[in-house]
């Protein structure tokens, strides 16, 4: 699996990691394997949050890891209801304790909520100097909000931002991606295969490019997907699968490399469409 540098962190981070919203509605048998599968083929990179399932995805994230803490960048977030300045240490704590982990890689808060960001950020920054989290990052953030959470944070800035990105939904390549890229903040590629929405059905005329793109190359059309999410240098992305089988599909797209004119070709079939009023998100 291919690595990139993390936004203004030094680490080195799989492009492709592993989403967990949901998971918990698997077996745990099934969860943990499907993980543990991801791990093996380099997805080290682990999204989760408080929110899923209630704790129930961080805990099965736990049995993942046992014996493999020090080779994943385990990522979670903080729900706006608890993020205040009291409120982010309490459920950092709780977090850490689900997931049987002395620290967070980074840490998120998961939506903009109605605490001030200051009380926010003065927390993650406790906790990165407790040694309880290495980085903090947001998610849903539009430019407004990025401007004004990089301007709290002297110290330690956030490293990243979680936000709704897939072939049919391409609004943060309009402001947010390259306002991301010049100040160094990673962009994490959430439902990068549409989610519940869906990924394109091949009969459709956006998926049978896909699909074209695909026989080429021998590969599948949500390789094709990631692939061309995955063109930006600063982009991750975070699919969430619960067989063998998706997770094995998902790791291939790492390898795989799409020409200029395919590029443009898929380019042309998902277009970005105008710059909405506001950040979407699910
Ligand atoms: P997604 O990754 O776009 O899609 C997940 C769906 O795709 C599941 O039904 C999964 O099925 C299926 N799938 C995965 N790989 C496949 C493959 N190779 N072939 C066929 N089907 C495949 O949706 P998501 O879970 O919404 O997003 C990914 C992650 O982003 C989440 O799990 C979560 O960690 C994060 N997220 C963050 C936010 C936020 O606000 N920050 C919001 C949403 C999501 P199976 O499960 O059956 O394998």
């Amino acid at each position: 699996m291919k690595c990139r540098q993390f936004g203004s962190t030094s680490r080195q981070v799989s492009q492709i990691g592993q989403g967990t919203w949901n998971i918990e509605r698997e077996s745990t048998g099934t969860a943990v394997a499907a993980l543990r599968r991801g791990i093996d083929l380099g997805m080290t990179h682990i999204d989760t949050a408080e929110m899923y399932g209630s704790g129930k995805a961080e805990r099965l994230i736990a049995k993942a890891m046992e014996g493999r803490r020090n080779e994943i960048f385990l990522v979670s977030k903080v729900l706006p209801s608890n993020a205040s300045r009291k409120g982010v240490i309490q459920a950092c704590a709780a977090t850490l304790s689900r997931l049987n982990t002395d620290r967070l890689d980074c840490y998120l808060l998961h939506w903009r909520g109605t605490y001030p960001l200051r009380e926010t950020v003065a927390a993650f920054e406790e906790l990165i100097r407790d040694g309880k989290i290495l980085s903090w990052g947001v998610s849903n953030f539009d430019v407004d909000g990025l401007a004004e959470v990089c301007g709290l944070s002297t110290s330690y800035p956030p490293v990243c931002n979680q936000v709704l990105y897939h072939l049919e939904e391409r609004a943060i390549e309009h402001a947010v991606l390259p306002w991301c890229a010049a100040h160094d903040i990673a962009v994490v590629a959430y439902s990068p295969f549409g989610s519940q929405s869906g990924f394109p059905a091949p009969r459709s005329a956006g998926g049978s490019v896909l699909q074209q793109i695909a026989d080429l190359h021998g590969v599948t059309p949500r390789q094709v997907a990631l692939r061309f999410l995955l063109q930006h240098p600063f982009v991750f992305a975070i699919p969430k699968a619960s067989t063998r089988a998706h997770v094995d599909d998902n790791a291939k797209a790492g390898e795989l490399e799409l020409s200029t004119a395919e590029v443009a070709r898929i380019d042309a079939a998902f277009p970005r469409g105008d710059r909405p009023r506001s950040l979407p998100m699910i």
